[in-house]
Formats: structure tokens, sequence, C-alpha cells
């Protein structure tokens, strides 16, 4: 049964930018009453609230660099061994290397764990991705069939940083860094590739029912 407390709901999210990671990560983890856990987020705690390893993220940031896998694991490893992870929880933005995706193996040790990879064709991610507009007063970002900012009423205005030409390069980085750890998943039972191009209802069925298929498998 999804939602029984014997069989945590772990899920790894993968998928480009545009492809609706976020909102399917964030839907996800309301439906099951389980934490989205983003890596943008538990950094800027861990940095918020001053831990070893968040002090240790902080250096590293402000000489420039970016954060390396050891660092990374182990605030992910402090964050998934909090009470309301037990009962499983959403990922999104780890893994980012192999060598992350072998640290969660092992932090999660025989617990089940369901990949998801929302797959989306390159046009059709710039095609949306060029057309993300955002409101030129509070910076909110607008869902197509607003007409005005739905927080202030401000004018929506086409985001500067999302120029076809920084998409594809945006794109190329992430098939670059995510290709082998999705290699790395393909081969296992609880891996699905999942069509992106659906509406968001539909790739959200699809995500419930192959965690529903690792649930079931499990009982
Ligand atoms: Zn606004």
């Amino acid at each position: 049964m999804i939602g029984d407390p014997i069989i945590p709901l772990n899920l790894v999210m993968l998928g480009p930018p545009g492809a609706g990671k976020g909102t399917q990560a964030e839907r996800f983890a309301q439906k099951h009453a389980v934490p989205k856990i983003s890596t943008g987020d538990i950094l800027r705690e861990a940095v918020t609230s001053d831990t070893a390893l968040g002090r240790a993220a902080k250096m590293v940031m402000d000489a420039g660099r970016l954060v390396g896998d050891e660092i990374m694991e182990g605030i992910v490893r402090e964050r998934l061994a909090r009470a309301d992870a037990k009962a499983g929880f959403v990922l999104d933005g780890f893994p980012r290397t192999v060598p992350q995706a072998v640290a969660l193996d092992d932090m999660i040790g025989t617990k089940p764990l369901v990949v998801v990879d929302i797959v989306v064709p390159e046009e059709t991610l710039v095609r949306r991705l060029a057309s993300r507009r955002m409101c030129e007063v509070c910076g909110h970002s607008a869902l197509p069939e607003e007409r005005g900012c739905s927080k202030c009423g401000g004018a929506l205005v086409v985001r500067i940083d999302d120029g076809a030409g920084i998409v594809l390069e945006r794109l190329r980085i992430y098939t670059e860094q995510t290709a082998p750890i999705v290699q790395f998943y393909r081969g296992r039972p609880n891996f699905r590739a999942i069509d992106g191009t659906k509406a968001p209802e539909d790739v959200q069925a699809a995500i419930c029912e192959a965690v529903t298929a690792v649930a079931g498998g499990m009982a």
C-alpha cells in the first residue's frame, strides 16, 4: 500500500531544466506527506544554521567554487537521518554525480529507492524555457495562463537569463553531468523513464504508478 509506513517512499527525481521536475517533486511530496529535499534548500539551511558541514560549504562557495561530493553527501546524509524522512522523501538535485549516487545507496541501505527520469526532447525544452515569463516588478515566475502577475498585478516579461543560447548551454551541461547517473540507474528494476511532454497531471500519475509498482512488489 502507498503510504504504508513499513515501505518508505524514497524517490529520486531526474530531469533537465524545464522538464517540470520541481513541480512534480512538490506535488508528490504533498500527496504522500513526505519531505521534498532539494539540494539548494538544504545547502542554504546548513549554511544558515552554521553546522560544521554548512561552514565547510560556505568556505567553498565564498571562494567561488562548487561544493564537492563529500560535503554534499554529508549534508544530504544529515537531512535524510531526520525523523520526517523516515517514511520517505523526494530528492531533487541529488545525486548529481555517480559518486553521489553510490553514497546515496549507502545511506539508504536495503530500503527501496525509486528513480524516475522525466524525459523531454531538447526542442520542447528550449521552447518551454525560452517562453518562461516573470513579473518585472516582484520577480514572480508566471504560469502560461497568467496575463498579468498573479501576485502584484505587474507586467510579465520574458526572463532575460533564458535566451535560446543560454538555454542550450544549460541543457548541454545538464546532459553531460546527468548521462552517467541515468546510465548508473538504468538497469535497475526501480528505474522509470517518464514522458515529460504530457500534461502535468499525466506525468504525476505516471510517477505515482512507478512508485506504487515498487511498493506493491515489496509488500
Ligand atoms: Zn509581481
